[in-house]
């Protein structure tokens, strides 16, 4: 077996569509173990030629085999594999990463092949092979505090530390002086005789040339000369490729050691550009307060706006029917309609809609007045008739006494509950329970024993006196009542099951009273609970247009980040370039600069979380100073506060996606050729 053979190998640049054919033709073998140097004027594509045989790139046409492996069977990572485990590369330039140390240096070939040796191994590896190389002194140096010699000396350990067979060389002496030069060639030497291995280097130094075991001649893309027979690969034997070795690379598990080793990579380079990034990291972090604070207070709004509306509870309604004075002759009316009849009609609705719980007529006479023991109250007492459902559904505590029974109601009994006001205004010095007062409204006056005593209540409807207020059974009411209009049930307080929708059992009742009465009767269905529901259908768009100005806030932040990891990727084109040479798979890249973006995203947007939370905290504080009404409290929404830690992530992998996809799409030789 050969370490290289190339058969019919053809090579073309395509630029914008035009094809520069470099390699014509060319055909050669090295065998395992040789010491070759090749020779040839500027621009004859040696430089091309290497970067084949490295797998950097892929003949145009042609074969090529390597250790005997037909590469053009190999996949992506294969390919990254094949690079990592089994070639060594030198270039002119040495190709060191700047800001990472000798040691970090050498040991870089190793980020991309981890299973093979325990991280203890790899560093006693490295260095023995910088003592090899007499850098054992200068392990912590930066390349920019190394003569090129020594830098060209770590380059040639970074070659060594994947254990390659084949070292590929590009000029490796040609910005050297001619003492380093014959250093790096004397290693050369050493590495081929003691280690077998096989090294190619393309080279203009004669000197170089001649201690090379052959040199080989390429002009105009083809082989112009070799100075010992070309042993012409038989193609039979060529034929019985090696197999492929499979990669056992599970895709998480080499995520999970990319992003180990990214890490650290990451934090170093970001802390590198403590600027940029701080400045990139505002955007961030205001976004994610932001969505914090505008999610948070929205639903902080929405919950006090709307528990001062729900009075009479999110499950009651009141319901409405009036005869239609306005009916017209030609109407077809099945029945008509007069009043709610209680017993015939009411009652039963509870059958035909189930969801109904409680259920109250309502009769009202406005401006009534009470006096007891020559005490009175001459005006504004609101004398109601209801059942007994009626202060359970309308949320009204006693403070003494207790409410109506059913028998009461039944039979009409002269009981009353009086609001807190009455009795504290009536009874001052005596009890009140079981007191009879005397009830009068307009020219009508009766007098009922006093069985409870309201606690005192607010209203958002202050004109309903909510602590001047008399109950009474409605049917007491209705005998008592000075006029028949008066005493009809024009009104009924309806509960439904607080699981059941209030805005269709409401539509349905008023349809069934509209099927029933046609068109002489007028229902209308009026609650506080509709309104309740429009208002927190209001509230809740409100808050979503808050939010949607807050993910705004954020995605310009997140393309803050694109744009400056966009800059990082062209920044660090080189090393890039240099790392895929090393055996960087695509995955492995990618990973980096998701990480490094994930990374910007958590540390900003936790600075965010921790802005929001004080930022709406503010504005609770400031809004109670303008609003007496509500009071400070601490808040925490737990739905706005996962929302933002998602978006955090979101955003992290999204703003990274595209630089890591333009770092990965990266042309190695580009990188490598940029200077
Ligand atoms: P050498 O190393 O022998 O000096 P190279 O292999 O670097 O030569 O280049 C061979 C030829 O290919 C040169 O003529 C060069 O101009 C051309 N070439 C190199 N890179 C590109 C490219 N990206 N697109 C088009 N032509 C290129
Ligand atoms: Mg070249």
């Amino acid at each position: 077996m050969n370490a290289v053979e190339v058969e019919h190998l053809h090579y073309s640049y395509i630029n914008d569509e035009t094809a520069t054919l470099i390699l014509k033709d060319l055909s050669m073998a090295i065998k395992i173990g040789e010491l070759v140097a090749i020779q040839g004027p500027s621009g004859s594509g040696k430089s091309t030629l290497l970067y084949l045989l490295g797998l950097l790139s892929a003949p145009t046409e042609g074969t090529i085999r390597i250790l005997g492996q037909d590469i053009s069977e190999l996949n992506e990572d294969e390919l990254a594999h094949q690079r990592n485990k089994n070639i060594g590369f030198i270039f002119q330039q040495f190709h060191l990463l700047p800001k990472a140390s000798v040691i970090e240096n050498i040991l870089l070939p190793t980020q991309y092949n981890p299973d093979k040796f325990t991280k203890e191994k790899n560093l006693s590896k490295a260095r023995e092979y910088a003592e090899f190389a007499g850098l054992g002194n200068r392990l912590h140096y930066h390349p920019n505090q190394l003569s090129g010699g020594q830098q060209q000396r770590v380059a040639v350990c970074r070659a060594l530390m994947a254990d390659p067979k084949i070292i590929l060389a590009d000029e490796p002496t040609g910005n050297l002086d001619s003492t380093s030069a014959e250093q790096i060639l004397g290693l050369l030497q050493n590495l081929n005789r003691d280690f077998k291995k096989t090294i190619i280097i393309i080279t203009h130094d004669n000197d170089v040339a001649k201690k090379c075991d052959r040199i080989i001649r390429i002009k105009d893309g083809s082989i112009a000369e070799s100075t010992n027979d070309l042993s012409i690969p038989n193609p039979k034997m060529a034929a019985r490729a090696r197999k492929k070795q499979s990669i056992e690379n599970s895709t998480f598990k080499s995520f999970l050691r990319a992003a180990q080793e990214s890490f650290p990579a990451a934090i170093r380079n970001l802390g590198r550009n403590k600027t940029r990034t701080a400045l990139t990291m505002i955007g961030i972090s205001v976004g994610i307060a932001a969505v914090l604070a505008m999610i948070t207070l929205g639903q902080f709004t929405k919950a006090k706006i709307l528990s001062g509306y729900a009075e009479l509870g999110v499950n009651t309604m009141v319901f409405y029917g009036y005869p239609n004075w306005d009916q017209k002759a030609t109407d077809i009316v099945p029945v008509p309609f007069r009043f709610f009849d209680w017993e015939g009609e009411l009652v039963s609705l509870k059958k035909i809609f189930p969801e109904i719980k409680r259920m109250s007529p309502i009769l009202m006479g406005w401006d009534g007045a009470v006096n007891y023991g020559g005490r009175s109250i001459e005006q504004d007492i609101r004398i109601f008739g209801s059942s007994e459902d009626a202060l359970l559904m309308s949320r009204r505590k006693l403070v003494l006494g207790r409410n109506f029974s059913h028998i009461e109601i039944e039979q009409k009994s002269g009981v009353c509950i009086v609001g807190y006001e009455i009795a504290a205004r009536l009874f001052s010095d005596s009890r009140p329970i079981g007191q009879v007062l005397r009830v009068s409204q307009g020219d009508n006056s009766f007098g009922c024993r006093v069985i409870g005593v309201l606690a005192t209540a607010t209203s958002n409807k202050e004109y309903m006196k909510p602590n001047l207020q008399i109950y009474l059974p409605f049917t007491f009411y209705q005998a008592l009542a000075g006029d028949w209009w008066s005493s009809q049930i024009k009104e009924v307080m309806i509960q439904v099951e607080i699981s059941s929708d209030i805005e269709k059992v409401g539509k349905g009742i008023r349809r069934f009273f509209e099927q029933r009465y046609g068109p002489s009767g007028r229902f209308r269905v009026d609650s506080d609970s509709v309104l309740i529901a429009q208002m927190r259908r209001f509230l809740t768009l409100f808050t979503v247009l808050l939010s949607s100005i807050a993910f705004v806030t954020l995605a310009v932040g997140g393309i803050g980040i694109t744009n400056m990891m966009l800059v990082s990727v062209s920044e660090r084109f080189r090393e890039i370039g240099l790392r895929k040479t090393l055996g960087a798979t695509k995955r492995e890249i990618r990973t980096q600069f998701l990480i490094e973006s994930v990374i910007v995203c958590a540390l900003a947007g936790i600075i965010g979380l921790v802005l929001g939370f004080f930022g709406y905290h503010l504005a609770i504080w400031i809004a109670v100073k303008f609003v007496n009404k509500i009071q400070f409290e601490w808040t925490v929404d737990w739905f706005a506060l996962l929302l933002s830690l998602l978006s955090i992530f979101a955003v992290g992998i999204l703003s990274g996606i595209f630089p890591a996809i333009k770092a990965e799409r990266l042309q190695v030789i580009e990188a490598l050729r940029s200077e």
